[in-house]
């Protein structure tokens, strides 16, 4: 699968489907395992079209996911050759290197993140559309993405299709971990470890609070050795 670039670079999409393949990305309601496999349940699901004239006749590429890769690819694109439809479950792009210092507040978590149509403007023409959904499933022979938003269930046909949903947080079995920890993958997780450790630290701050439970409040674990536990 090849995409005409403006820097006139080739791209290859991370991978060809076969019919009804399910995409590996980190949905919401599935943190850290795989989006479920998608039967025919949406068979009925109307065709997601633009309700303006605009359909431009060029082929219509639809890229799924907004982080290093999509936002990447979408920046580079040169949106006068392609119709674009971006579906993913942030309509931002987030700088990961610097993710971990918003956890403890040496930045704010809108300095690490940047509108994926900052990133593309032409992604604001009519005949372009920004759909922050979660993608379920590809089906490759009739050339649509079903995803839901919200509960509502829709498919998005495609002629090029980018694939670029991320990966899943290994825990290395470790016990404990899925169920008792934050894991760092995006802003809502930051903050999320960012009021923690403000919660902990002021109910640990309350006068006749016992030792052992301040103690208990203040220990933290940090599962992971690499540049981001270590920068936390
Ligand atoms: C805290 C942290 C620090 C890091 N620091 C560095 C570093 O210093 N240097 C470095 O090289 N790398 C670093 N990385 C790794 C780097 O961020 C990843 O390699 C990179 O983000 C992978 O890019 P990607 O486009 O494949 O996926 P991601 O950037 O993870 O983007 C995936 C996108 O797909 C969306 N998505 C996922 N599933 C679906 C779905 N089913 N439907 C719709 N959308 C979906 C997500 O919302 C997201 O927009 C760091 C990672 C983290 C978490």
């Amino acid at each position: 699968m090849q995409l005409q670039m403006k820097k006139g670079a080739l791209f290859r999409a991370a991978s060809l489907f076969n019919h009804h393949q399910r995409i590996f990305g980190i949905p919401h309601n599935y943190p850290f395992g795989l989006a479920p496999y998608c039967k025919d349940t949406t068979a009925n699901a109307p065709l997601y079209e633009s309700k303006l004239p605009l359909s431009t006749g060029r082929p219509r590429l639809v890229c799924l996911g907004t982080g290093w890769g999509g936002a990447r690819l979408l920046h580079d694109i040169d949106p006068k050759l392609y119709d674009i439809t971006v579906i993913s479950m942030r309509n931002h792009m987030v700088f990961t290197p610097l993710l971990s210092s918003t956890c403890v507040g040496t930045l704010e978590p809108q300095a690490v993140a940047v509108h994926i149509t900052d990133i593309q403007p032409a992604l604001f023409k009519p005949q372009n559309h920004v759909l922050i959904s979660e993608a379920i499933a590809v089906c490759s022979k009739a050339r649509q993405v079903e995803a839901v938003s919200d509960g509502i269930h829709f498919k998005v046909p495609y002629d090029k299709l980018v694939i670029s949903t991320g990966s899943q947080g290994s825990t290395f079995g470790i016990p404990g971990v899925l169920e008792h920890t934050h894991f760092l993958r995006d802003l809502h997780q930051a903050e999320a470890i960012r009021s923690k450790l403000v919660d902990n630290i002021s109910k640990a701050g309350i006068p006749g609070r016992p030792t052992q439970e301040k103690q208990t409040l203040l220990d933290i674990v940090i599962v992971g050795g690499g540049p981001t536990g270590l920068l936390l």
